[in-house]
């Protein structure tokens, strides 16, 4: 275990912004958490547990605690011959993608549509993440965690996680109470896909065959031509999430804008697509300072350099006011905002 003080969070956010932390604590194994947490080492709250901080928006330095962990590896638990499914699992540490990329080399269906996420393991089932028409719930069998108040282990089943969109029980009544520590999927061993998704088939049948690898490429492809890399230009993704409403709600609004772009959801709610809705108010592509909406998917905002925390947020707040004002419609962020506003 190691831990520092008074530490620059630049490399640790994707904005890029330069808060520090009073404190950061590093980790590598289940065992140092356990110990964190029940009681033999001193730590000031409160607690914030960063993966690749490619959800956060930091608007002040950090006053607290912040446990950044490696908790690594990728294991096979359980792979029957008669069975079609093999369970495997990752530490929390783990870069998203090498799972992705691990699944798919070894021929193993699930993940593979949601190829390129930034972030962690650990992350994946806290924000249900998702893309192309999958979510990382339909796949996670269990999650083990550590709890922080006493150091134990507690594992939870699926059923346990309350997975919603973009959401589950570690960001709500659970919200900083567990560490995850490793996370175990169900995966299908012959390639099960799932192309429905607008562009995905097509940009696999440029690439050949209908096959997991080139589904990962199609994706992967995608991906690169419409997000911004943080790597070149700090952003978090989507900044909001994409709004739900009343079927009755739906109907009024298609009425008066017949090129909205409308999903249904199975619950009979319509899902709503944030990033026409902040085009529409013409956002796409505006810049305040060194915050910014980028200029191919209105619903990334992005720090061209200098921007604070607070700018962002700021902008994001314009925005939610212009949207709600024209379609009257509340755009709800996805980013977690850290910091007193
Ligand atoms: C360019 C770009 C594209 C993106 N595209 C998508 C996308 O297509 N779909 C999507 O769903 N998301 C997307 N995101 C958002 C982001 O990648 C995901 O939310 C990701 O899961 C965050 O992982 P992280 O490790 O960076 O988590 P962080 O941002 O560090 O943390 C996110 C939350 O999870 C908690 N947390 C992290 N690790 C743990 C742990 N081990 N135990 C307990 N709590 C933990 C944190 O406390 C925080 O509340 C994108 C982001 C970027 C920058």
């Amino acid at each position: 275990m190691k831990i520092y003080k008074n530490i620059p969070l630049k490399k640790y956010n994707t904005f890029g912004l330069n808060y520090t932390a009073e404190c950061l604590i590093h980790i590598k194994t289940e065992k140092e958490a356990s110990s964190l947490f029940n009681g033999s080492a001193d730590w000031k709250k409160p607690l914030l547990i960063l993966g690749s901080g490619s959800n956060i928006l930091f608007i002040d330095d950090f006053k607290g605690t912040i446990l950044y962990h490696e908790l690594e590896g990728i294991k096979i638990e359980e792979q029957k011959q008669n069975k079609e499914s093999v369970i495997i699992s990752a530490g929390a540490g783990v870069i998203w993608d090498k799972l992705v990329e691990w699944t798919v080399e070894n021929g193993y269906s699930g993940l593979e549509n949601l190829s390129l996420i930034p972030g962690t393991v650990g992350a994946s089932p806290v924000q249900n993440i998702g893309a192309y028409g999958t979510e990382v719930k339909d796949f996670i069998e269990k999650v083990k965690t550590i709890r922080i108040s006493d150091g134990t282990v507690r594992i939870f089943q699926n059923s346990e996680c309350k997975f919603g969109y973009r959401n589950s029980i570690f960001k709500k009544e659970e919200k900083g109470h567990y560490l995850v520590t490793r996370v175990y999927y169900k995966l299908i061993k012959k390639p099960l896909l799932n192309l429905a998704y607008g562009s995905l088939k097509e940009e696999v049948s440029r690439l050949g065959s209908e096959s997991l690898k080139n589904v990962r490429q199609a994706v992967i492809n995608i991906r690169r031509n419409k997000l911004p890399d943080p790597q070149i230009i700090g952003n978090a993704g989507s900044f909001f999430k994409n709004p739900v409403v009343s079927r009755s709600m739906a109907d009024t609004l298609k009425k008066e804008y017949i090129l909205m772009p409308l999903f249904e959801d199975q619950s009979g709610l319509t899902k709503l697509a944030a990033g026409w809705l902040i085009d529409q108010c013409g956002w796409k592509g505006k810049r305040i300072g060194d915050a910014g909406v980028h200029d191919k998917q209105a619903l990334v905002l992005i720090n061209y350099g200098k921007a604070t925390g607070k700018e962002i947020y700021e902008l994001s707040q314009a925005i939610q006011k212009s949207v709600n004002e024209k379609f009257g419609v509340e755009l709800e962020r996805e980013v977690e905002v850290i910091g007193t506003i």
